[in-house]
């Protein structure tokens, strides 16, 4: 009997009312959620079974797996799965800003500060996987990566709150050059349906992910291994700091051949202002030899990130 409820208790989605839709991916739909219980909203990603093979029902098991394995402040939160004859549910944390993506098109780009604030967040995830977890995520990209809307809460002597903690205080002035005036609060990576685990000594052979964001060893068919996220990396605060990504071409076999060799370029007048320490981070990551590309831990002691590490902290 005990083993019964258990399988209805998984099988049912009552405890949750399903509200606006949030996104779609290719296999599924998100929808913002509460649960009745606790009164918490949630992100629900609905996936239907009868779209899926068997290879793509074990691996939506596997992204299960995965996330319920991980626990950092700037990967979005698994909460719950449920599943039943038709569908798959996974419950997450809501992230409620939604696509960085959105944020990037809504600016045009990103102030040097913004971008800085943004990207350590996702390279702070990155840390997590690398060296905690030991698992490459495959799929970085912008729409891949959430944030939450900081809300300036009007209060006495012009202290501004961040939402994500109450218990961040800064004045206006501090605020404007912690955070370049954004609106982003915490960033997080979600969508792990791509990432694999990965053992010691046995990389990954797969092509997947997508063009543009995608490394030279990848299109070029060489193993590949956590080097491929730190490309990607580049390629978002390539993005970040001007707009446009620096792999982009109509003829998918012209854009293979730019990112095999590592053709890109900072853009005048685009990139004419941006300083030389946003350039030479930028140009680390997007280096050819995954051997030579900045290791997450080599970004967090670039001079340009540290710099800003520094400054934010005086602030703490
Ligand atoms: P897929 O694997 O199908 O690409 P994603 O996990 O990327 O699915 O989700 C699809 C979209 O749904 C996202 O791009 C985003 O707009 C929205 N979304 C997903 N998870 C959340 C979340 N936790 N909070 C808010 N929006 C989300
Ligand atoms: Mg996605």
């Amino acid at each position: 009997e005990e083993e019964t409820k258990a399988k209805s208790r998984r099988e049912s989605m009552q405890r949750y009312k399903i509200m606006d839709k949030l996104g779609e991916g290719a296999f599924s739909k998100v929808y913002k959620g509460l649960n009745i219980e606790t009164g918490e909203h949630v992100a629900v990603k609905v996936i239907m079974k009868s779209q899926l093979d068997e290879k793509q029902r074990a691996s939506v098991l596997k992204e299960v797996t995965l996330m319920r394995q991980l626990d950092h402040p700037n990967i979005v939160k698994f909460l719950d799965f449920i599943e039943n004859d038709q569908c798959f549910y996974i419950v997450q944390e809501l992230v409620d800003g939604g696509e960085l993506f959105n944020q990037i098109v809504k600016y045009t780009y990103f102030s040097e500060d913004l971008a800085r604030h943004v990207i350590i967040q996702v390279a702070e995830a990155l840390l997590y996987l690398h060296e905690s977890v030991g698992i490459v995520h495959r799929d970085l990209k912008p729409e891949n990566i959430f944030f939450n809307p900081i809300l300036l809460k009007p209060s006495r002597n012009r202290i501004l709150r961040l939402s994500d903690d109450p218990n961040t205080k800064l004045d206006e002035g501090e605020f404007r050059m912690n955070y370049g005036g954004g609106g982003i609060g915490l960033v997080k990576i979600g969508d792990f349906g791509l990432s694999k685990q990965i053992f010691a000594d046995n990389s990954l052979k797969t092509p997947c992910g997508t063009i543009g964001y995608t490394a030279p060893e990848i299109v070029k068919d060489m193993k590949y291994s956590k080097e491929v996220d730190m490309w990607a990396l580049g390629c978002i605060l390539y993005i970040l700091l001007c707009g446009f990504p620096p792999f982009f071409n109509d003829s998918i076999d012209e854009l293979t051949q730019k990112v095999a060799k590592g053709e890109y370029e900072f853009l005048s007048p685009w990139w004419d202002e941006i300083s030389d320490g946003a350039k030479h981070c930028a140009s680390k990551l997007l280096t050819v030899n995954p051997r030579e590309r900045y290791s997450i831990t080599q970004f967090m002691n670039d001079p340009w990130i540290l710099e800003f590490l520094h400054r934010s902290e005086s602030y703490r």
